[in-house]
């Protein structure tokens, strides 16, 4: 099977840029962000900058995001 299309989107983004949108808020100030085209994940770091989103990244994520929802919890309480 050709993956033809996210060839070209792959391509769109090297000549034009990601564009990124919110995939997951993890906390206030980190980020998730998927590329609506080629589907490329990236995170936001500890200094604020803009990192590819590698298992390690996504596990840091989880736990803050577990610290930050724990921290938050008696405002917003999620009910699975
Ligand atoms: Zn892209």
């Amino acid at each position: 099977m050709k993956k033809v299309y996210s060839t070209f989107s792959s391509f769109c983004c090297n000549l034009f840029g990601h564009h990124y949108s919110v995939s997951k808020k993890v906390t206030l100030h980190i980020k998730e962000y998927k590329c609506i085209h080629c589907g490329k994940e990236v995170t936001t770091d500890v200094s604020g900058n803009l990192s590819e989103l590698t298992p390690e990244l996504q596990e840091i994520n989880s736990t803050l995001e577990n610290l930050y929802q724990k921290r938050h919890g008696a405002a917003q309480q999620q009910v699975a």
